[in-house]
């Protein structure tokens, strides 16, 4: 990482415009995975059809088109445009998806991330013991719907907040309009949230849930690599003086949208940005020190745009470059 420069006049001190770079950023290993799985299914037996975006990242997304890998917005649809194959992307899907793809007889290839896998089975447990299960996430997500397609069951609900859920009133209260929790209750969460703001979920619903002999379960499925990209820009923020983060990824992609986030919660003007035309000048006029920071699926060459943009506009670009490679990283689950 660049040190911070002072150059020094006898008239006045400047401090040197520079650009710091989390340390975890960009392609997480599931994204990286999908990739390899469907590209190479492509190249050795011709065109796929993901159902849905096979990555939140529009740049990627015209590349993949190239290589005939091309989104469809179900099996129906890619089986109308003569496409045999069709793939569920690292986000995962419900099981609908394996028994329209026999039905309408297209093979199917999954690339679903084992740690959204591990989401899915996770959640079927629960339900099988007999728990409400809560999915903290976004209700449109691929992901959130995939998890509740496996639970298959109406006591199972997508919440981002208490008031989305269908009670209003802690155990053991009565009274006019009082709605409150069956007696267990478990939460897990979209792979791609914040800790803290789960953790604030949790402790609210967990108060509704106790009382009474109430049993609640708190399951953290935050992934690894997410946890790890929101920790490295928190560090970069605490270690680095950071007065601009700028977040990069798809205008879709949920976990660049939390990194955003992330920096803004720790006071410092923060922006979600697509690519470097997003970039506002306004924005950098006053910022000494800019963090950068990716999303899961946004690769190399877009964060390495933006990079090479700010420091067309005077900000020094960092001496080891975007971020270290680690091919064999795998992460734990
Ligand atoms: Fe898998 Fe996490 Fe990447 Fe999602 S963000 S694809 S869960 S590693």
């Amino acid at each position: 990482m660049v040190a911070a420069t002072l150059s020094t006049s006898s008239t006045s001190t400047a401090v040197k415009k520079r650009i710091v770079i989390a340390d975890e950023l960009g392609y997480c290993w599931g994204v990286r995975r999908a990739l390899d799985i469907i590209q190479d299914a492509a190249e050795k037996n011709g065109p796929v059809a993901p159902v849905g975006d096979i990555i939140h990242n529009p740049q990627v997304v015209e590349r993949l088109r190239a290589k005939g890998v091309e989104g469809m917005a179900s099996v129906h649809d890619a089986v109308d445009h003569g496409f045999q194959r069709v793939a569920i992307t690292a986000h995962g899907q419900g099981p609908h998806l394996a028994q329209q793809a026999a039905s309408e007889g297209v093979e199917l290839i999954d690339t679903t991330c084992p740690l959204v896998t591990k989401v899915q089975r996770l959640g079927q447990k629960l339900v099988r013991q007999g728990y409400f299960l809560v999915v903290y996430g976004d209700s449109f997500h691929p992901e959130v719907k995939g998890v509740l397609g496996w639970a298959d069951t109406s006591k199972a609900i997508a919440a981002k907040k208490i008031a989305d859920l269908p009670w209003n009133a802690k155990r053991g209260e009565s009274g006019e309009g009082k709605v409150t929790p069956p007696r267990k209750v478990a939460v897990v969460s979209q792979t791609t949230k914040n800790i803290d703001e789960l953790m604030k979920f949790a402790h609210e619903l967990q108060a509704m849930v106790v009382p009474e002999g109430g049993e609640f379960r708190l399951c953290n499925t935050i992934c690894e690599p997410t946890s790890e990209r929101q920790n490295a820009l928190k560090r970069l923020v605490e270690r680095d003086n950071v007065d601009l983060i700028l977040a990069i990824g798809g205008n879709k992609s949920s976990n660049t949208a939390r990194l955003a986030e992330v920096g803004r919660s720790m006071g410092v003007e923060s922006h979600h940005i697509e690519r470097f035309e997003d970039i506002e000048d306004g924005w950098l006029a006053e910022a000494h020190t800019v963090g950068v920071t990716a999303g899961a699926s946004t690769p190399d060459d877009v964060i390495q745009t933006v990079v090479e943009h700010l420091a067309g506009r005077g900000f020094e670009p960092p001496d080891g470059g975007i971020r270290p490679v680690d091919p064999g990283y795998v992460p734990a689950y």
